[in-house]
């Protein structure tokens, strides 16, 4: 096998909420999850030992040793399936991290799908517990790109009903919120779950549905972090925004509008007021 590559695509949360606490510390989540057109990428091609190296305009800061999540998973596949083979891995880190678009858990599933074909070994499936252990929202990285409906603490993933068609504008104030610290903060565990998504809508009836969900980890990352209401107030003045919100742990906030061309407008406009912000029109994956 000579060279391969993967994308690993944003996953972004449009609804999130905090259900419980098990005894063992995780939360139990209940969210709708979809995956857009953008990310990061990886490659891999034949090396004596597992390596990698980070590029890309946000490599900065992310580990490359054994912190990484690629190697963490590569190390995983490798003992699970009893390889004892070498890999040079390149991360292509397009993705902000620590910026609740699970950019680690995305570099994660894809490390497992390229490095299973790139071994020629079985995959390891979504629900292994080895691939829960590398991350919370790695199980649902490895079962996109159509939209999901995640529970329990990341490892019951179900397909969504469909979505229309649609698209999100993502911007980043470009301040970190840190999952962990943002659960350590969190002050109520115990929250109700999410209303289903009706089965068929049209786009107009869900950005009305989408416009009265929340994010339980919203005020908690906004008091960390106030400029995510400085985000979110300004998406809101935008025509073309039907609803917006708070991916995961944030601090990446997201706007719904109709279609591309309403997103890439709705970019500008944001990029040119705020130049120091991470802003990208992003299409959802359908399928
Ligand atoms: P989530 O949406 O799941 O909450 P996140 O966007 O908050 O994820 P990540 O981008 O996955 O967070 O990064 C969290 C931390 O993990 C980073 O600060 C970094 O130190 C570490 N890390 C390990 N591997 C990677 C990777 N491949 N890419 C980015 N960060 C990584």
């Amino acid at each position: 096998m000579s060279r391969l590559t993967a994308d690993a695509p944003a996953k972004v949360n449009l609804t999130l909420h905090v259900t419980g606490q098990r005894d063992d510390g995780y939360h139990t989540l209940d969210s709708l999850v979809v995956f857009v057109d953008l990310g990061d990428r990886l490659t891999v091609q034949p090396a004596p030992d597992l390596r990698l190296t980070v590029g890309g305009p946000f490599a900065q800061g992310v580990p490359t040793d054994d912190r990484n999540l690629v190697l963490r998973a590569a190390h995983a596949l490798a003992r699970v399936r009893g390889v004892d083979r070498g890999a040079g891995l390149q991360l292509e880190k397009n993705l902000p991290h620590a910026a609740g678009v699970g950019g680690g858990s995305a570099d994660a599933a894809a490390a497992l799908t390229l490095l299973a074909a790139f071994w020629d070994v079985t995959p390891l499936p979504a629900d292994h517990p080895e691939v829960l252990a590398l991350g919370a929202d790695v199980p649902a990285c490895l079962s996109g790109p159509g939209p999901l409906h995640m529970t329990g603490t990341g490892d019951h993933i179900a397909h969504a009903p469909a979505l229309p068609d649609c698209a999100l504008v993502l911007v980043n104030p470009r301040v970190k919120t840190p999952t962990p610290q943002v659960f350590k903060a969190l002050a109520s565990r115990h929250n109700d779950p999410m209303a289903d998504l009706p089965h068929g809508m049209a786009f107009d009836d869900f950005a009305h549905w989408l416009s009265h969900q929340r994010n339980d980890l919203l005020d908690t990352a906004r008091s960390m972090a106030p400029d995510i209401d400085r985000v979110l107030d300004r998406l809101q003045r935008l025509p073309a925004v039907k609803a917006v919100g708070l991916s995961g742990s944030g601090a990446t906030c997201w706007a719904l509008v109709q279609d591309m061309a309403a997103a890439r407008l709705t970019a500008r406009a944001v990029q040119v007021a705020e130049m120091a912000w991470w802003v990208a029109p992003a299409a959802v994956q359908r399928a």
